[in-house]
């Protein structure tokens, strides 16, 4: 094949199955921990409820959203929108992912500084993802010098993506902590519930680790194709 050529696509390859992985694994802990169902019975909307209150917090409401594993906090709206799976079920996976997204809700209101700078970094995590490779193949494409400026312009806005994905490792590890941590407070969950739970969340945890790595693996990449070019 065409690609086969560039040694370097071994990083590819190595990326896909790093993340493939991790993504197996979180949907293996998750199917195993959505049959076992908590004591307390309370769903993951009724459990995101108590915590937030339990929290002092008022002014975030609980939705249902459509979708697999859509579970996310809007921090602009101020909605804590839970899917399908998550929201009727009493399961100790599905009340783990409503107390996870009650921690970032709880990140927001006390101005959790990674969360900030995370939020910061949007705009141009985005611009670096969308313009990197193709900034880098038009300077493969063009003249050595000016292709050159090209291929530095485009590594530099991928270092942003990888900047953004790990700031978003302590606001994740954070959020999974204290959703662990008042799930049990406030009742929701017993301890040996909350072990099973903490398995969910912790693979859900290595889902971006692995996206840093596969990222740091592509900026090597880019680097060993800007080298090669410089040699040429
Ligand atoms: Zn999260």
């Amino acid at each position: 094949m065409f690609y086969w050529w560039d040694p370097t696509y071994i990083l590819v390859v190595i990326a896909a199955l790093i993340s493939m992985a991790a993504s197996a694994r979180v949907n293996r802990t998750y199917s195993r921990y959505a049959g076992v169902r908590s004591t307390s019975g309370m769903t993951g909307a009724e459990a995101a409820r108590r915590i937030l209150q339990y929290q002092g917090i008022y002014d975030v409401s609980v939705e249902r959203v459509a979708g697999n594993l859509t579970d996310h906090y809007d921090p602009r709206s101020k909605v804590l929108r839970l899917s399908d799976a998550t929201f009727g079920s009493s399961s100790v996976a599905a009340v783990g992912v409503a107390a996870h997204e009650c921690g970032h809700a709880i990140q927001d209101a006390q101005g959790y500084a990674p969360l900030k700078i995370r939020g910061a970094l949007v705009p141009v995590a985005n611009l670096g993802a969308t313009l990197s490779w193709p900034l880098v193949l038009i300077g493969l494409l063009i003249s050595r010098n000016s292709g050159m400026i090209f291929i530095k312009a485009g590594i530099i806005l991928f270092c942003a993506v990888v900047l953004f994905q790990l700031v978003t490792l302590p606001v994740e590890f954070n959020a999974s902590s204290r959703g662990l941590r008042l799930l049990t407070e406030s009742g929701i969950l017993y301890q040996d519930e909350a072990a099973q739970t903490k398995k969910v969340l912790s693979a859900a945890a290595m889902t971006y680790v692995a996206s840093v790595a596969a990222s740091l693996l592509q900026l090597l990449r880019l680097l060993l194709i800007a080298r090669s070019r410089n040699r040429d």
